[in-house]
This record gives structure tokens, sequence and C-alpha cells, in this order.
């Protein structure tokens, strides 16, 4: 990851997190046993219902000791009406543990408090992080859901690889707040159904939002039966032409003709994938690519998102590698070339761009002339 996107990240969020922090009564303190309770009842919970256990429970145990010898069923009926009910089992367990083992010191090992009942490495980055100021990440359902749109990432990741990732953007010595900003931009504007992006302090550094692919993540292991594919592809433009090639005459649209490009690969940037796919397909250079455009469509046996790139023409002598023709063609020629469905949206927004752009020229040279 490039270090100044690292800290334009870190600085847009932690930002826009000083002024629009959710009001919780965990966010008042660092006490670890304060954090252990509301991380615990936090697991699957939503936050306006943890509101109303929070205080109620730290009023009847207000320390660990008190709640490790306090009977379980004592705390089961604190616990009331908050379900997943093995949560507060486990939580009584660990206290009891932490008196016994620990001497009534919660751990700041994220490793030791993994092996107590009931905390996973969620809650257990969250404590320490938020309780113990270490530079731990945190990855929740929130977390994972900005990360994949920031980075447009399309292949499911595990939770591990998630985690690395964040462990990457935080900021020394300010991770506590760092993952509570991303929890909460998360829980408020990058939220799964419409992202807020208008409104969101990442939305110049979002790679989802700057490919409109907001709604498409996070990709979920098992969401999606049939193979996709990311295809980037090119108009590449000398003078008024455009480049199109036709494909192979056997196998999927055959013969048909199409904007040069091809299938992304691992780890390779769009923008890299449109120079290499049209190298490698008709030994041309491109130059000054930007993004046009995303289209998605589904075959039989996948589906695919075309990535759309608007580029120009930077050298080499056109020569049929992997097509069976290529040609210079103006746009108004299109029409008699036969593209695939998917390329036929392309050649829609082309022409409502040409048009408008035409529209913009003749107000321009009205407005000179007056
Ligand atoms: S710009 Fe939109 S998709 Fe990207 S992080 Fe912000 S809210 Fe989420």
């Amino acid at each position: 990851m490039p270090p100044q996107l690292k800290e334009s990240i870190r600085k847009a969020l932690l930002t826009w997190y000083s002024r629009h922090q959710r009001d919780l009564p965990w966010r008042a303190t660092h006490d670890p046993y304060h954090i252990l309770i509301s991380e615990i009842m936090l697991q699957q919970t939503q936050v306006e219902r943890v509101r109303q256990y929070y205080q109620k429970f730290l009023k009847k145990f207000p320390t660990l000791r008190k709640l490790a010898q306090a009977p379980l069923d004592e705390v089961l009926k604190a616990w009331e009406g908050l379900g997943y009910y093995a949560r507060a089992r486990h939580l009584h367990r660990a206290a009891q543990i932490v008196l016994r083992d620990y001497g009534g010191e919660i751990p700041q090992s994220r490793e030791e408090l993994l092996k107590l009942p009931g905390i996973g490495r969620y809650t257990a980055g969250a404590i320490v992080s938020i309780a113990f100021g270490q530079d731990e990440p945190v990855v929740d359902a929130n977390v994972r859901r900005v990360l994949s749109r920031l980075f447009a990432i399309r292949q499911a990741q595990t939770h591990r690889e998630l985690e690395e990732l964040a462990r990457k953007l935080l900021p020394p010595g300010q991770a506590g707040l760092f993952n509570q900003a991303l929890m909460d931009l998360g829980a408020t504007i990058c939220v799964a159904r419409r992202p807020k992006c208008l409104i969101c302090p990442l939305a110049k550094l979002c790679e989802a939002q700057r490919l409109g692919i907001q709604s498409e993540l996070p990709v979920r292991p098992h969401a999606r039966a049939k193979p996709h594919y990311d295809v980037a592809v090119g108009i590449i433009w000398k003078g008024d032409k455009i480049l199109i090639t036709k494909r192979p005459d056997e196998g999927l649209l055959g013969g048909l003709w199409e904007f040069p490009g091809g299938k992304r690969q691992l780890n390779e940037s769009l923008e890299d994938c449109v120079r290499r796919e049209i190298f490698e397909e008709v030994n041309v250079r491109v130059r000054d690519l930007r993004h046009f455009m995303t289209v998605r469509h589904g075959y039989s046996h996948f589906t695919v998102t075309l990535y759309v790139f608007w580029g120009y023409y930077a050298g080499g002598r056109p020569r049929c590698q992997e097509c069976t023709a290529w040609a210079w063609v103006r746009p108004s020629d299109l029409p008699r070339y036969a593209f695939p469905s998917a390329n036929q949206k392309i050649i829609a927004k082309l022409f409502d761009a040409l048009d408008k752009s035409a529209v913009n020229s003749r107000s321009r040279a009205r407005n000179a002339k007056e």
C-alpha cells in the first residue's frame, strides 16, 4: 500500500471521527473490565440494545471480582433479554479464570485473552487496542465492509487476511481510536445498503466508489455460485478513431468485435491490466487511462464486471496476436460491426458522452462568439 494513501486514509478517518463519533457509554472509559463487558455484549447484538444493559450490568457487578464471585444464576438474570446466553456463561467463567490465574487483572496480551472462554480475535483486538493502547487491528462486519469497499476487494477474504490489511492501516499509538473510527464509519456511513458515499470522509480514496461497485461488496464466500471475472478494456483513441478487435471465430462470442482488453490478473491494477492486455492482444501501447464506466454482465456459466477505461494510442504497429482482426473506426461506424451485448452498453454510453461533449463545445463556441 503506498505510504501516501495510508496516510490520507488515517488522516481523513481520524478527523471525521473526532467530529462524528457516536456517543456511547463505553467510549468514555479505558477500564479493561468495562471494555470487556461492552465488547462481549456487542457480539451479534445491536448497539441500542446493549445501551439498555451495559450500565445496569455494571451497577450490579461493578468489578471483575464481584462478577466472578456472583452465582451464575444472578449473572444470567442480569443478562435476561439480551440473548445468546452462552456469552453470559463464558463471561462469568472468564472472570473466574482471570481472578484465579491473573490475580484479577485482565491480561494485556492478545494471546492470553484468546485463551479465555468467549473471547475471539475481534474481542481480544478490541480490548488490547482500546483498553491497553496496543497497535492491534479489529475486524468485525462493519470493518470488513469498509475495507472491502475502500480497496475494492472482489475475492472473499478470510478474517486473518482482512486483519493483516487493517494492521497495515493502523496509525502507531492510535489503534484504539482508529479501530473505533472504522467501526463507526461502517455503522453509520458505509452501511450495507445504500452507503452514504456523498458524505463519506473516504470517498476520494475509495476504489469501490470510483468504480461504482459499492453495492457488490463485500463478497461473501458462498454468495456466488458462478465464477466471476474482472475484465478491463479500453476505448483507445487515435485522432478521431477508436481501436476495436475481432475475437477468434471459435469459442464464446466467436467472431464478434469488441473493445480490446482482458481478464485482470491477481493483484494487478485495472490500468495495468488494460495496458498489458492491449499490448498482448494487438501490440499497441496506450497512455492516459481514466475510468469511464463499469458494466456488469452475466453469461450462462459465469459473470463478468467490465471496467472500461478511456485512453489514447501511445505507439506500436497494430498486429493481431490474440485476435483475428483489428481496426481503427470512427464512433459513427461502430453500429456497422457486430458487438456482444456487454459492449453494446459501452457503445451507448460512449455516444451519450460524445453527444454531451459536442453540445458543450457548441455552447463554448457560442459563448466565445458572444
Ligand atoms: S465512499 Fe462509499 S463505499 Fe467507499 S468507504 Fe465511503 S461510504 Fe463506503
